[in-house]
């Protein structure tokens, strides 16, 4: 006889659970022609739920009256194990009782045939439970995967955005997140009414520095400079970043100009207790840093820009007036300053 083409290439594969070996060979009977449908037949109902876990079916045919064993409660067994939980579980049973059936039906049961069904409905209903099962197992393992992609995605994309926005150098955040921060917290700062206050930093005679250790002596000062600088800082909102070249800056939400400067005299001082070697500068026999502090309302109206340029306008002052020092901007109280 010519057996026809299943319609998927998936295997089923059955477990029958009945303590009668006629039921077995009836069964084997009825599936040995069909090559998709595999049988595994399991006399001692004891042992089902081994056999489960080892053949995975992908139908359980499983009788209810057995000795030793309640059919219903292998059948809440078979629920309660995360194996067999969702696999499709068909209850052979000698008498069509609605009652059985019923408590079956509340137990699990995923269908109900009455011994000896026909040939043709127990292939039309292991291949029908077995292919949804199946797919529902594909359409979860797909999810999980999904799942897994996506957090994989944002893992990916967070460790993107924090390396995009930090100075390859010195690890600290770069001009871009600098930028980015000034924007959202001037914004902040309009909105609350509160000040902001801003420190341009510059390290003295660094061109020297450069020229007496190297460029690469140079690196290494600027990485252990903002190293201090950013440690320095004790409030989460307080941000230092380098600004280009041997310049940083630090943001200092919500701080009028004397607590900033505060914070910028405590900040030369590090730099100085560092006592890094430059015995080329005409100011320190160790690396020393200018500071330009400023601090405004932005309530009171200017851009950000207008901040940047009084605190570098300071800047220059503590340049001008002997370096490793800092100087507060003149500007900064006055209202809505460009
Ligand atoms: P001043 O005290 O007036 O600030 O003098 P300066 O020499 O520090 O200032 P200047 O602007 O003349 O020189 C800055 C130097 O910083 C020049 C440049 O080679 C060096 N520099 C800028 N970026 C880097 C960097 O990423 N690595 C190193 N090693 N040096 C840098
Ligand atoms: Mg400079
Ligand atoms: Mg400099």
């Amino acid at each position: 006889m010519q057996v026809t083409a299943p319609e998927s290439i998936d295997v089923a594969r059955v477990l029958l659970i009945d303590d009668q070996a006629i039921v077995g060979e009836a069964l084997k009977r009825m599936v040995e022609s069909e090559p998709d449908i595999e049988l595994r037949f399991c006399m001692d109902p004891t042992r089902a739920m081994n056999e489960a876990i080892e053949f995975r079916p992908t139908v359980i045919l499983q009788d209810l009256i057995m000795p030793d064993v309640d059919g219903l409660v292998l059948l809440r067994f078979f629920r309660a194990n995360p194996i067999t939980k969702t696999t499709p579980i068909v209850v052979l049973s000698s008498k069509e009782d609605p009652r059985t059936k019923q408590e079956a039906f509340k137990l699990g049961a995923t269908d109900y045939l009455v011994k000896f069904p026909d040939q043709l409905e127990v292939v039309a209903r292991i291949r029908a439970h077995s292919r949804s099962y199946l797919a529902q197992q594909q359409r979860d393992e797909a999810y999980r995967e999904l799942r897994d992609l996506q957090v994989e995605l944002e893992k990916k994309n967070s460790e993107l955005q924090r390396l995009s926005s930090l100075d390859g150098l010195t690890g600290i955040a770069n001009r871009r997140r600098f930028d980015e921060y000034l924007e959202q917290e001037w914004l902040r700062a309009a909105r609350d009414g509160k000040r902001l206050a801003l420190i341009l930093i510059d390290i003295d005679h660094f061109k020297a520095y450069n020229d007496n250790y190297g460029h690469q002596g140079g690196d290494l000062c600027l990485k252990q400079v903002a190293r201090v600088l950013d440690s320095e800082l004790k409030r989460a909102a307080d941000v230092a970043a380098r600004y280009g070249g041997e310049e940083f800056v630090i943001v200092l939400p919500d701080t009028d100009l004397q607590g900033a400067g505060v914070i910028a005299e405590k900040l030369r001082n590090a730099v100085e207790a560092l006592h890094i070697e430059h015995a080329n500068s005409k100011t320190a026999p160790h690396v020393t840093i200018s500071l330009g502090v400023a601090s405004t309302l932005p309530r009171d109206g200017g851009i950000p820009a207008a901040l940047i340029e009084m605190a570098d306008e300071a800047l220059y002052k503590a340049k001008e007036s002997g370096r490793n020092q800092l100087c507060l901007s003149e500007n900064t109280t006055v209202k809505g300053v460009i």
